[in-house]
């Protein structure tokens, strides 16, 4: 008889260059794939519609893979510390292989899962796969984990990058009597599963949205990624940043694009412009890194100064940044376009939690927290330090950073575009006083927008002044 494997896919949703399920197909044809729904993930309170569309429809392609190539790939709904040995139990499986994930959730429930195979006498097979370089393998010379990304890029750059996984070609199917056992269920919509999103889809889910996605950037926009990755109302940036969080691709394959693209580079920009955009896969890289060694990053500020910061955290505040109504352009813009798509651009990302951290002088995590509630790409490590570099908190040699709205919307913003398309009540202002902000109050009552909330160079004294002494 074959020997059975189950494995587990979390943030690995494909059967292309993933190293886990490559080893687990090496050892036997007959590996079933299976998804666990997880309360202790889906019952959070910040779980954003978008993102439960994103993975519902990654899993819905996984499926039909699986089945084209003669395998099972099943859903499951419950603790996966219980379900998963269970499931291995029934079908009499060898072994249960799955991909290591850097959070804390992940790693006390993957240790758990580890314990309970062990108690049954079934093998784990576990690898790591969504990292071009594990966490342990990237450390300073005396041995730490690097805590600013300068050095860290450094080091991560210097070493060979592994080439895509094989994927596997046939898998055996699982019988019918085995099937009868399995206790899996048909794949839910997000809205069955309580999160509807009629949004509509920026980020398409899969693994062939993701491959079309890079293929069109790597033609198309890598050798102008320096700088037209900083303009928002330009589509400078490869767009894959969800299929990068839920594994709808793998990354040696994106790094082998990226390779490519260099090696077919015509000039100097376009070189710099490939490498500026591989620097960006290393910041996702360091995030997930020191959310691995340092995961009390989770809860709270880095830096000292930060630890115990005075926020105000004013409520009517805050829900006028959620809202998109601080009555300046380029926030509402930003925030509005997170709202109706469940996606910001990077440039927006830093203009908004910099408002609200030094201008609202609202605590990050309030922000930290929104944007996992809202983005279809919300991934602990990556928005964590985001939020952190933004607040001043976190890993950054250069902390005390303040955007001022205005001078971000003239540089990047200079024709006015992006804010159009975003606040619509101000489309036919002039592009001076829409970049600027200095609409007068009798424009802003009859175009419906409202007054500034708060003073911007007021509040990025106070927020100085604050800063200074808790640095004291
Ligand atoms: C406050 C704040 C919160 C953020 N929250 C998230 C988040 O929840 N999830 C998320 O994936 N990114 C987050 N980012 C990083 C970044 O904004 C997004 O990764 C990027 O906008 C996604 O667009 P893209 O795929 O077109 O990126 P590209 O510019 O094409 O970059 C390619 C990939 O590199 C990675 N990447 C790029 N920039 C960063 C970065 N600064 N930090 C970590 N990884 C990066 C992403 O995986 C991205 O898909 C946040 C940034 C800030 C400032």
């Amino acid at each position: 008889m074959t020997d059975l494997i189950l494995f587990w896919h979390r943030k690995d949703l494909r059967i292309s260059d993933n190293l886990g399920l490559a080893q687990a197909v090496v050892r036997s044809p007959k590996v079933v794939g299976v998804f666990c729904l997880d309360p202790g993930i889906l019952d959070r309170d910040d779980v954003a519609p978008a993102r439960v569309a994103y993975l519902i429809g990654c899993l819905a392609e996984l499926q039909q893979t699986y089945q084209e190539r003669g395998g099972d790939f099943l859903i499951l709904k419950g603790d996966p510390t219980v379900e998963i040995p269970n499931l291995a139990d029934r079908l009499g499986a060898v072994a249960v292989a799955w991909n290591w994930d850097v959070e804390p959730y992940a790693l006390q429930r993957d240790r758990a899962l580890l314990a309970a195979l062990k108690e049954r006498g079934i093998a784990a097979q576990t690898q790591w796969d969504q990292l071009l370089h594990a966490p342990d393998e990237i450390r300073t010379g005396s041995g730490t984990p690097y805590t600013v990304y300068g050095p860290f890029w450094k080091n991560w750059q210097s070493r060979s990058k592994a080439a895509p996984a094989p994927t596997p070609d046939r898998l055996l199917p699982l019988t019918e009597a085995e099937r009868a056992k399995t206790q899996a269920i048909p794949l839910p919509t997000a809205r069955q599963l309580g999160y509807p999103w009629d949004g509509p889809w920026i980020l398409e889910p899969g693994t062939a949205a993701a491959r079309s996605r890079l293929e069109t950037f790597c033609q198309r926009a890598i050798e102008a990624y320096d700088p037209d990755r900083n303009f928002p109302a330009l589509e400078g940036t490869s767009g894959l940043s969800a299929a990068l969080k839920f594994g709808a691709i793998g990354i040696r394959e994106i790094w082998q694009a990226s390779a490519s693209a260099l090696d077919h580079a015509r000039s100097e920009e376009a070189i710099n412009s490939i490498r500026t955009w591989q620097q960006e896969l290393a910041w996702r890289e360091f995030y997930q890194h020191v959310m691995y060694h340092f995961p009390e990053l989770a809860k709270g500020a880095y830096r000292a100064p930060l630890k115990t910061f005075p926020w105000e955290n004013n409520e009517a505040l805050f829900e006028a940044w959620c809202n998109g109504q601080t009555g300046y352009p380029i926030v509402d813009a930003a925030m509005r376009q997170l709202n109706e798509t469940g996606w910001m651009h990077n440039r927006c990302r830093m203009i908004v939690a910099s408002f609200l951290t030094k201008d609202l002088i609202i605590d990050w995590r309030w922000g930290e927290k929104y944007f996992i509630q809202n983005l279809v790409d919300g991934d602990l490590s990556a928005n964590n330090g985001g939020w952190q570099w933004s607040a001043s908190s976190g890993m950054d040699p250069k902390p005390l950073r303040i955007f001022n709205p205005a001078s971000q919307a003239q540089k990047f913003d200079a024709e006015g575009d992006y804010i159009r398309q975003w606040v619509p009540e101000l489309r036919r202002l002039d592009t001076g006083s829409l970049l600027t902000g200095k609409i007068t109050p009798i424009e802003r009552r009859s175009l419906g927008y409202p007054a500034p909330i708060v003073d911007h160079k007021i509040q990025q004294e106070r927020f100085k002044q604050l800063y200074k002494a808790q640095k004291a």
